[in-house]
């Protein structure tokens, strides 16, 4: 049973899907003004392994991401430039261009370290009028007012506005005050704007739509709501995002659509924590930040850094290093090395009575018990070493038959569907190296000892070993 902690109830929970095996996902995606940083794309590992841990469990996944490509400005509480054309004023370029540049770079990124691409990835510009439509509601039900400058919800009218951040409001106030001086005509510091309007700093604003209140764009949060709402309905099952999410973002979503439609907008919240460098946060603003590219021009695998941070919870702070990713790329090619031995070892035809079934069932028992604690992913991979470890050992001294070690790959590859570190894409033994291994062989059964080694030394300049084994030689890749 697949236990997840909720962010709301801030406890450990047992999932029940509200609609049978049929679950809806909603994940909060990137703005798309700049490169993914790979704190961001921790975040969206750790929605990936909660989509394949939920598909592994047997439940369908509907699962939805916005990218935010108007309307987040360079302050979180409302102020400052739309990031968007702040981005493209500099690059001199389109604010249509910039964000189809950053949404395929998104796409790169996450096809790189193996996520998989939500099946409804939206652009907020694609739900304008359901926006609206939502604005036009809470106006109905007296959430919403307007002032010269922009259209707002009130805090002040909505139940438990902190009821996910628990943060009390004169906080909320004190983060706020930048945004008062923006507009004096608002009523609660803390109160968040809906739509702008085309005035003051945004007179020139590039993406702009008719509306009620005059032509303008929408504020950052209201396209979540109307996307989770128009392509999952509501209330749906789970919500997640970054723990920086909690304060504002989701607890703005929480009270637009809460507020439009007095239902509960998810079930569940999930918040992944932060990747630091250097102990702090990275972050596109900051500018400390690292991406994908920087990863593979330094000769990293992306699915290295998949490893790594497969090797922490998500609910805990991950510091990145180079050092920490060497060791990880390293800990992910002897992974890769191990069960190409494995596959190797399932092609001889060993007979040897085996105590290795047992094994195997108790490590795929620990994996899965380990993924349904709320995705630790750490303990699971250390199961799959665990199994890795007693298998060669039993090889050594030759009580590993072939057909268990075949079953131990068939279920390592099974449980990879979770981890999603493409573990059955191992290298190929091509038939040339697979023949010279064979002459090999026979040189040695005669005794041609300098010959046999000389080819050894050829395998091996050709990417390929051979590991004597009390079975029979084995040839896998370096
Ligand atoms: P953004 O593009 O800034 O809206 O962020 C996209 C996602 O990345 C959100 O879910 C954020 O909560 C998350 N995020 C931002 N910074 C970090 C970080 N340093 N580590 C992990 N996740 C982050
Ligand atoms: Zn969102």
């Amino acid at each position: 049973m697949l236990h997840i902690f909720n962010t709301l109830s801030r406890k450990k929970e047992i999932f029940k899907p509200l609609h049978g095996k049929q679950v809806g996902l909603y994940t909060c995606g990137p703005t798309v003004y700049n490169y993914a940083h790979i704190g961001n794309l921790r975040t969206y590992v750790f929605e990936d392994v909660l989509q394949r841990a939920l598909e592994y469990n047997g439940y369908k996944v509907k699962r939805v991401m916005n990218t935010t490509d108007v309307g987040h400005l360079t302050s979180d509480a409302d102020t400052g430039e739309d990031k968007i054309e702040k981005e493209a004023k500099k690059e001199k370029k389109s604010v249509w261009d910039v964000t189809k540049f950053y949404t395929e770079e998104f796409l790169k990124d996450i096809k790189d370290l193996n996520i998989k691409v939500p099946k409804l990835l939206v652009p907020a510009t694609k739900t304008i009028p359901e926006q609206i439509k939502i604005v036009k509601t809470l106006f109905k039900k007296g959430l919403a007012y307007e002032t010269s400058k922009a259209v707002y919800f009130d805090v002040s009218k909505f139940r438990n506005y902190t009821e996910l951040s628990r943060q009390p409001l004169s906080e909320k106030i004190t983060a706020a005050r930048e945004e008062v001086v923006a507009d004096p005509e608002k009523r609660h510091p803390a109160d968040f704007a809906l739509w702008f309007k085309l005035v003051g700093d945004f007179k020139n604003h590039i993406m702009r739509w008719p509306s009620p209140w005059s032509d303008g764009f929408p504020g950052w949060h209201i396209e979540c709501s109307a996307i989770s709402t128009k392509f999952l309905g509501q209330p749906f099952d789970i919500h997640t995002g970054g723990v920086d999410h909690i304060n504002v973002h989701h607890t703005n979503e929480i009270a637009q659509s809460e507020g439009a439609f007095n239902k509960p907008l998810a079930k569940y919240w999930m918040h992944g924590e932060f990747l630091l460098i250097d102990q702090n946060r990275m972050g596109k603003s900051v500018g400390n930040f690292i991406t994908i590219n920087d990863l593979k021009k330094e000769g990293f695998d992306p699915l290295a850094f998949r490893y790594l941070i497969l090797t922490s919870h998500y609910r805990s702070r991950l510091n990145f290093s180079w050092d920490s990713l060497k060791s990880a790329a390293n800990a992910y090619v002897g992974l890769k090395h191990n069960l190409s031995l494995l596959q190797g070892y399932s092609k001889l035809k060993t007979k040897n009575a085996s105590e290795s079934k047992q094994l195997i069932a108790t490590a795929v028992r620990k994996f899965k018990n380990a993924i349904n604690d709320d995705l630790n992913t750490p303990e699971a991979l250390g199961s799959i070493h665990e199994l890795l470890n007693q298998l060669a050992g039993l090889q050594k001294e030759n009580k590993l038959n072939s057909q268990n070690a075949g079953l131990a790959l068939k279920e390592i590859l099974k449980l990879d569907s979770i981890l999603g570190l493409n573990l059955k894409n191992l290298p190929k033994i091509p038939a040339k190296i697979r023949q010279m291994a064979k002459k090999r062989e026979l040189l040695r059964a005669n005794k041609q000892f300098t010959q046999a080694d000389a080819l050894r030394k050829e395998i091996e300049t050709l990417g390929f070993s051979i590991e004597d084994t009390p079975a029979g030689p084995l040839v896998i890749p370096n």
